[in-house]
């Protein structure tokens, strides 16, 4: 089936328009934050339900236009972001609901205080290409779940996936000005960022994510920075070997190895390590490598020729250095520098520079630049460490912080690891996972950036939660009111020794000077001279 994206939806947009968005943007907000969550949430399930029934469309335009395996784009980018929507629409409603709660201590006895969630405005939602339909949806349904407008920009490498997303929600009945869809480079984000939201949800990569930052701090509006990794997988000695060798496989090679959440380098403790290389080796040989568009293929091109000439560049620095290959599968038609003349026909979609063969290295270093940057592609170094603390100190040694496993059947060993592994997520036998969760937060530390997405802490994102606080007494003075003097500094004393004293005995010697104070002073009588 062809897909049917309304083509300018996907033409580059000029900083005048996305200025011209902002102002429709900024109108549009009121009114749809004034419509109730439920209103709301209905439009989400519609979105739901239109998603379902076009799935394969917006697959096959996600694969046409990304060029990853059909299997990966219907798999990931369709079906989570089906599970996203019916996350949000269900969370959504219940975390908007404002209720009354007690305010704990004992000077705050008389006060109650009821929790609002405001929307922010117009959250700016700028996008990359890896997962061009997922991605940005995790963004945008839960702004506007909670009443926000968006300007969403998609990469300017998957403008059609973007475009799409757009039309399905208008199409579900979100109002034209509430979502708006702006198009282009660097550039435009850039205009996203100073057109006046009131805030930035960024995904991406470490280096835009810091200009970003840096723009947003001099406007004073907050942002969220989804960023790169350079991911650990820990296998320890006792694992199921077997298990952890095809769980890195999948999902270091999955998307082309172009997973911001998944393995990027391997630390294997010394008694596993042969086995392990074995069982890996066996495996990543058997991935199928070719068209995309074909459904019984793995692993399809990378976004775009540069993208490829990154990782091969990163795979020759290491091969340099003295890394060896000790497993890759065959590109078809490609002689590549690792597997040489390759059997089966060439791949027919024009993406031949893009395709890269994935790649198991072995001998790797630390100076070596696959372990000192984000290898955004099919490429994974392999080490052997002596046992569980050098394998977290290597670990831990990258800026980044995004994601981390570890691969055991011990879990008391698993959960010392994650206590001590810098990283926003630990997966136990598993990596990646938790971006398909989207009740779960998930987020980046260090320079895999700040805030999270999915779950309530990514609903708490795009609302302002205020606070109104009331008092079930009014025309009672505060005690703490103006009148200073000796009597004033008792009461305080008889407060602090009620509510802090060591002893039971100690705190209720204060209660005499707290009911004195209730006597004399809780009048708003006027002021002596
Ligand atoms: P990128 O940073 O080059 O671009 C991301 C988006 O930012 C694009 O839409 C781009 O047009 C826009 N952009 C570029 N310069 C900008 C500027 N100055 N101001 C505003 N916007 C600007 O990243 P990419 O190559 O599209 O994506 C790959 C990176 O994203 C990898 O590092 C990957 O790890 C990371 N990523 C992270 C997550 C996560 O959840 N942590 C998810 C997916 C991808």
């Amino acid at each position: 089936m062809q897909a049917t994206t309304h083509p300018d939806a996907s033409a580059p947009t000029t900083n005048s328009m996305v200025a011209g968005a902002m102002r429709a943007a900024r109108a549009a907000q009121a009114s749809w934050a004034e419509t109730s969550p439920a209103e709301r949430t209905r439009i989400l399930r519609r979105f739901h339900d239109i998603l379902y029934r076009r799935r394969h469309e917006v697959a096959e335009l996600i694969t046409a236009e990304s060029g990853k395996a059909y299997t990966d784009a219907f798999g990931v980018d369709v079906l989570v972001s089906l599970d996203s929507a019916r996350w949000t629409a269900k969370a959504a409603p219940r975390f908007l609901r404002s209720r009354w709660q007690r305010v704990d201590g004992l000077m705050f006895l008389r006060k109650r205080v009821r929790l609002e969630r405001r929307p922010l405005g117009v959250i700016g939602v700028i996008s990359p290409w890896n997962y061009p339909f997922f991605l940005p949806a995790a963004c945008v349904l839960p702004a506007l779940a909670c009443g926000n407008a968006v300007l969403l920009k998609p990469s300017e490498f998957t403008p059609r996936a973007g475009a799409m997303l757009g039309e399905l929600l208008h199409g579900a009945g979100v109002p034209a000005g509430v979502l708006q869809v702006v198009q282009g480079d660097g550039m435009v984000g850039d205009a996203v960022v100073r057109s006046g939201v009131d805030k930035v949800i960024f995904t991406g990569s470490a280096r835009v994510g810091r200009l970003i930052a840096a723009a947003c701090a001099e406007r004073m509006i907050g942002c969220s920075l989804e960023l790169g990794g350079s991911d650990a997988a820990i296998v320890l000695a006792d694992a199921d070997l077997q298990h952890a060798a095809d769980g890195i496989a999948w999902t270091r090679f999955a998307n082309a190895g172009q997973t911001c959440v998944a393995p990027k380098r391997v630390f294997v403790e010394a008694g596993a390590y042969d086995a392990f290389i074995g069982a890996l080796s066996a495996s990543v040989t058997s991935i199928r490598v070719g068209d995309g568009r074909n459904p019984a293929t793995e692993m399809g091109p990378m976004i775009h020729a540069d993208a490829a000439a990154l990782v091969r560049a990163q795979r020759e620095d290491a091969l340099a250095r003295g890394a060896r290959v000790i497993a890759t599968a065959p590109v078809p038609g490609k002689p590549d520098v690792a597997t040489g003349p390759s059997g089966p026909a060439p791949v027919e979609d024009g993406r031949g520079d893009a395709q890269v063969a994935p790649t198991v290295l072995v001998d790797v270093t630390d100076d070596m630049r696959v372990m000192r940057e984000e290898t955004f592609g099919p490429l994974l170094p392999v080490t052997r460490v002596a046992d569980l603390d050098e394998a977290i100190a290597r670990a831990n040694a990258t800026p980044f912080g995004l994601s981390a496993s570890v691969w055991t059947r011990d879990r008391a060993r698993a959960l010392e690891a994650a206590r001590r592994l810098e990283a926003g997520t630990v997966m136990f036998n598993d990596a990646t996972s938790v971006v398909g969760m989207p009740s779960v937060p998930y987020g980046g530390v260090k320079a895999s950036g700040m805030g999270m997405l999915h779950g309530v802490a990514g609903l708490e994102a795009c609302v302002q939660t205020l606070p109104v606080v009331d008092d079930r007494f009014v025309g009672w003075r505060q005690p703490w009111w103006f009148r200073y003097g000796d009597r004033h500094l008792a009461h305080l004393e008889a407060f602090g020794q009620f509510a802090h004293a060591p002893s039971l005995m100690a705190r209720l010697r204060g209660l005499p000077g707290i009911i004195g104070m209730l006597l004399h002073r809780n009048r708003n009588e006027r002021k002596s001279p």
